[in-house]
C-alpha cells in the first residue's frame, strides 16, 4: 500500500467532499501526511487527525511564501502553538526557501530567518522536517545552496526534501542522510526523472502535493484537482524510471515513510 507523505487536505478545495476524498484514500493507501502551512489551517488539520488518528498525520509549519507578510508576533505564536501540539504532529513543514516569486533581498533574508527558526524547532522537538526549496528566476542567488547551508548549520538530520529537483546537490543530500520525495511532476520534468533515476530506493518517498499537480493522464480526462488516491500514477511512473516493479516501489517507499515519520 502506498503512503502520501505530502498533501494539503486542509485546502478549501476539499471542503465540499473531504469525507469522500478521505474514504477513497483510506481504502487504498496506508496513510497521508497533511501539511498545514499557515496558522489559520493548523486547527483544521489537527481536527482531521483526531477523526482518523491512524491514517491522517499532520505536519505544521509556515511556508516561505508568507515570510514577507507575516508579523514577527505571528511567527512566535505559530511556533508556540506547534510546541504545544507536538504530541499530535509527525513533523515540521513544509518550511524552507522560495526565491521564485520573491525577488527582493530583504524578504529573502526574512525567509532565511524564519527557516532557521523552524530548523531549530525541529531539533528541539526531535521531529523531522519537510523542506520546500524553489530557485529564483534570476541566477544570482541559489535557494538550494542557501537552504542546504541553513539545514547543515542547524544540524538537521531528519530531512525530507519535498519535490526536490536539483541534481547538483543530490549527492550532498544523500551524504547528509536526507530523503527526497517526488510527485506527478516526474511525468514531465527531465530534472526530476534524473533525480528519481539516481537516488537509492531507500531514500525515496512519494507524495501528491494535493490539491496541486494532477497526474497527466487524469488531467487529460478533465480532472482538475489532485487527491491522495492518485499517488498510484506516480508510483507507476517511478517504477518505469527505476526499472523495477510497481509492488517494489509501493513497499519500499511506504516503509521509508513509516520509518521517517516514526509511524508504527
Ligand atoms: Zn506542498
Amino acid at each position: 500500500m502506498l503512503f502520501d507523505c505530502h498533501c494539503h487536505l486542509e485546502s478549501p478545495l476539499f471542503d465540499d467532499d473531504i469525507e469522500e476524498v478521505l474514504q477513497r484514500a483510506s481504502g487504498n493507501l496506508l496513510g497521508v501526511v497533511c501539511s498545514a502551512v499557515e496558522p489559520k489551517d493548523f486547527e483544521k488539520s489537527l481536527a482531521m487527525h483526531d477523526r482518523m488518528p491512524n491514517f491522517l498525520y499532520v505536519s505544521l509549519g509556515l511556508h516561505p511564501e508568507y515570510a514577507g507578510s507575516i508579523s514577527a508576533e505571528d511567527i512566535e505564536r505559530a511556533i508556540t502553538f506547534i510546541k504545544e501540539k507536538s504530541e499530535n504532529i509527525v513533523s515540521i513543514g513544509e518550511v524552507g526557501l522560495d526565491y521564485y516569486w520573491c525577488q527582493d533581498e530583504r524578504t529573502r533574508q526574512k525567509q532565511k530567518e524564519m527557516f532557521r527558526r523552524f530548523v531549530d524547532l525541529s531539533m528541539m522537538l526531535d521531529k523531522p522536517l519537510i523542506v520546500h526549496i524553489r530557485r529564483g528566476k534570476d541566477k544570482q542567488s541559489n535557494a538550494y545552496e542557501d537552504a542546504f547551508e541553513i539545514l547543515q548549520q542547524g544540524g538537521a538530520k531528519k530531512v525530507l526534501l519535498h519535490m526536490f529537483g536539483y541534481k547538483k546537490l543530490l549527492t550532498r543530500a544523500l551524504e547528509n542522510g536526507w530523503h527526497v520525495s517526488t510527485n506527478a511532476i516526474v511525468e514531465s520534468s527531465k530534472d526530476y526523472k534524473k533525480i528519481v533515476k539516481a537516488i537509492p530506493l531507500d531514500h525515496l518517498m512519494l507524495e501528491t502535493d494535493s490539491p496541486y499537480l494532477v497526474p497527466q493522464m487524469l488531467k487529460s480526462r478533465g480532472v482538475k484537482r489532485n487527491e491522495p488516491l492518485f499517488i498510484e500514477q506516480t508510483a507507476k511512473k517511478v517504477a518505469l524510471i527505476k526499472e523495477t516493479s510497481f509492488e517494489k516501489i509501493c513497499s519500499q517507499t511506504t516503509l521509508n515513510a513509516r520509518k521517517f515519520f516514526e509511524i508504527g
